[in-house]
């Protein structure tokens, strides 16, 4: 072997063991990384290998949209990695498979030795003549280019690249990459590949623990709302596995049959209806045991049935159960729902007793009606005088029948909201006075004992509305008090209250069935078997009459020995300004309009004065100082317009607001020619009328 060889194969050796030293330096930094960045192992690869060979170094990666991108690259020199910088920023970055193939060591799939790198080279590959003076600059002589694969797919590149520039050691000149160094960049870019997969894989992982980690979230979030419905739902529910095994109960199940049921969850739905049985029924559990096992025996069955428990407390419910499903139809198990209809059931029965009472009692004032009615038609077919007595008889059935209908419809006022408590300031003595006298007039068997202080009891109210509740309070303690006796009225006045009682010594109320006395409908058992007439209505209503003046009931009593109904008003501040009700005079010759219309107006509150005509209502305007006149325009004696110009004639309640109403067409014109503050056409809306004498009255809008 020659001197010159030899010298060839010793610097070839001692490349060879540089590369390898390099190789496993280069190993063992990628063992010390692991992490989720790509790009760190390369950028410490890259520091490797070009503090051992003096090169410049550089990996590029693969992009997603394709094109390779320089992400890591070194060289010793500042100045080459000042030119690398601007050759960064002038190059836009190509598709990893764009550019002359031979060169090109992805598109080859294997790595490329260009061990002189030519002028024409450089030319071919960058048009741009800014690029190739750069390139000059840089001096690049010789290099190598392995490709990087992830499996079969493109990941990336890694360079080595040798230039002549200044400054890259003791001018050795530059070195030149041939095919001895195609194994050793192969291998290093093999490494570096292996680096880039692993912190893919370890960034992948983390993503994927972090979207677990959300679905975690989302699904304890759900789970938890879910819990919340099922906790909250008023109705049981029951949910049984495909083995029949109990996996759910909500807590109202635990409430309806009186057993810890979620205590028995992972017990077979045998044993669960057992004891749910022997709990809450005494007759016939194997028949409702024998319906829930068919139920059971059977994946596709559903069913609606009704069930009455006796304990813990007696109860209607209504079980619903269906099988559960899975997505794909699987079979999951079966969810039993029960519905406690025991509060419906009652106000059915309620409902339907009420309509039976109140055909009774609607019918009982027609009966005798229609034989007075009869009977004077008789006598006057046969021209026989007829007796006052008779017609007065008549009359009074009359009365009885349309305070059965008033109450009624108090029910179906206090129901929307519409009934109107006027505030006037009374005194609950002359209150009291009044209705005993009329009382006393008329009761024959009872006697009335009325106590009271000589010092007014004042209070805020509804005339009209607190006479109704002690005409209620006194007609029940007579009417249950069968053998008659003496009824004590009591008013006194106590700090901030007026109090007033009544006491009977009647049939009493049994204390289980006093907290439902005010309840609508309802009528103890001892009104109804003893056949009472009645509609449970007048406790319903004037408790809430009570209410809305601010005040409250009580009741004692003992079955067979009487009861005494009290209620409490709150006195009336004296400073408080007093409100009184607004005065309407109300003139029209139609009487049915007068008689709808007056009642509507003091329904809302209103104190209400009729007239017919013209005249009468002049006069009354004279006396009685009204707020407001509702005058009709077509009325004989004296019409509309001649009442109104005579009003402001004489000076008759100056600046009091005038409505006209009438069923021309031009009532509005013709209340515009009389300066009348408001018009409404006949018939005209309840609300129509509400609006102007809310926009006319208003600090006397009724409540
Ligand atoms: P009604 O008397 O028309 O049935 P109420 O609402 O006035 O309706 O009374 C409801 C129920 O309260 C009555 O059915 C009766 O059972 C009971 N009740 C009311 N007042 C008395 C009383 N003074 N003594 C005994 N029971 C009474």
């Amino acid at each position: 072997m020659a001197d010159g060889d030899i010298e060839q194969e010793r610097a070839r050796l001692k490349a060879a063991e540089g590369q390898q030293r390099i190789l496993s330096d280069v190993s063992r930094v990628l063992l010390d990384y692991v992490g989720a960045d790509e790009v760190e192992p390369l950028r410490r690869i890259v520091q490797k290998t070009t503090e051992a060979l003096g090169d410049w170094c550089a990996f590029s990666l693969v992009q997603p949209d394709g094109t390779l991108k320089n992400v890591a690259a070194y060289h010793p020199d500042p100045r080459q990695r000042e030119l690398e910088k601007k050759l960064n920023a002038l190059v836009p970055p190509q598709q990893w498979d764009a550019g002359p193939r031979e060169f090109n060591a992805l598109a080859l799939r294997r790595a490329v030795a260009i061990e002189d790198i030519t002028d024409d080279m450089l030319r071919l590959s960058q048009p741009s003549e800014e690029v190739y003076q750069l390139y000059k600059e840089l001096g690049m002589t010789s290099a190598v280019v392995a490709p990087m694969f992830d499996g079969e797919r493109p990941l990336g590149t890694f360079a080595l690249v040798s230039t002549t520039a200044a400054n890259t050691g003791a001018n050795t000149g530059a070195r030149r990459y041939t095919a001895n160094d195609l194994d050793f960049v192969e291998a290093l870019a093999g490494r570096a590949a292996l680096a880039v997969r692993n912190a893919r894989l370890v960034r992948e992982l983390g993503e994927e623990r972090d979207r677990q980690q959300v679905a975690r979230t989302a699904l304890e979030q759900r789970a938890a709302e879910l819990s919340a419905v099922f906790n909250s739902n008023p109705n049981g529910i029951a949910l049984f596995d495909a083995a029949g095994i109990l996996q759910l109960a909500s807590p109202r199940l635990e409430e309806i049959f009186g057993l810890e049921i979620s205590r028995m969850v992972g017990q077979p739905w045998q044993e669960i209806y057992r004891r749910k049985l022997s709990q809450a029924v005494s007759g016939n559990r194997e028949q409702l045991f024998n319906r829930i096992a068919e139920l059971f025996g059977d994946r596709t069955a559903r069913g609606v049935d009704d069930l009455e428990l006796e304990r813990p407390t007696h109860r209607f419910v209504n079980r619903t159960t269906v099988p559960v499903r899975g997505p794909d139809g699987t079979y999951l198990g079966r969810l039993v729902v029960y519905t406690d209809v025991t509060e419906q059931r009652e106000l059915d029965r309620q409902r339907s007793d009420f309509l039976t009472v109140a055909a009774h009692e609607l019918r009982t004032p027609l009966t005798p009606l229609s034989m007075y009615l009869q009977s004077i038609e008789r006598r006057l077919v046969r021209q026989q005088p007829v007796e006052l007595e008779m017609v007065v008889k008549a009359q009074r059935q009359v009365g009885r029948l349309s305070k059965l209908v008033e109450d009624l419809l108090d029910v179906s006022r206090l129901e929307s909201r519409r009934m109107q408590i006027a505030r006037d300031r009374l005194d609950l003595n002359d209150l009291a006075d009044s209705v005993v006298a009329d009382f006393r007039s008329h009761s024959r068997n009872h006697e009335i004992v009325f106590h009271r202080q000589k010092e007014a009891v004042r209070i805020d109210g509804d005339r009209q509305r607190l006479e109704q509740v002690l005409v209620n309070l006194l007609q029940n303690a007579i009417k249950y008090s069968p053998l008659g006796g003496q009824v004590v009225v009591r008013v006194e006045r106590l700090a901030g209250e007026g109090r007033f009682s009544v006491t009977d010594p009647g049939i009493g109320i049994p204390v289980e069935e006093q907290p439902r006395l005010f309840q609508r409908f309802f009528r103890a058992a001892n009104a109804t078997t003893r056949n009472y007439g009645g509609l449970g209505i007048g406790l319903f209503v004037s408790d809430e009459i009570v209410r809305s003046h601010g005040g409250r009931f009580e009741v004692e009593s003992a079955v067979g020995k009487g009861s005494t109904f009290t209620f409490y008003l709150p006195l009336s501040s004296e400073a408080g300004a007093v409100r009184t009700r607004a005065r309407v005079l109300l003139v029209d010759d139609d009487p049915e309009i007068l008689e709808a219309t007056g009642q509507v107006l003091r329904e809302w509150g209103y104190a209400v004065d009729e007239a017919r005509d013209g005249l009468t209502a002049l006069s009354l305007a004279r006396g009685t100082r009204p707020d407001l006149m509702l005058v009709d325009l077509m009325m004989p004696v004296m019409d509309g317009a001649t009442l109104i110009e005579q009003l402001r004639e004489e000076q008759v309640a100056p600046g009091v607001p005038v409505v006209v109403f009438s069923a021309d067409r031009d009532t509005r014109d013709q209340a515009k020619r009389l300066a009348a503050d408001a018009s409404l056409r006949k018939p005209f809306e309840l609300q129509e009328l509400q609006d102007v004498m809310e926009r006319l009255l208003p600090q006397h809008s009724a409540t």
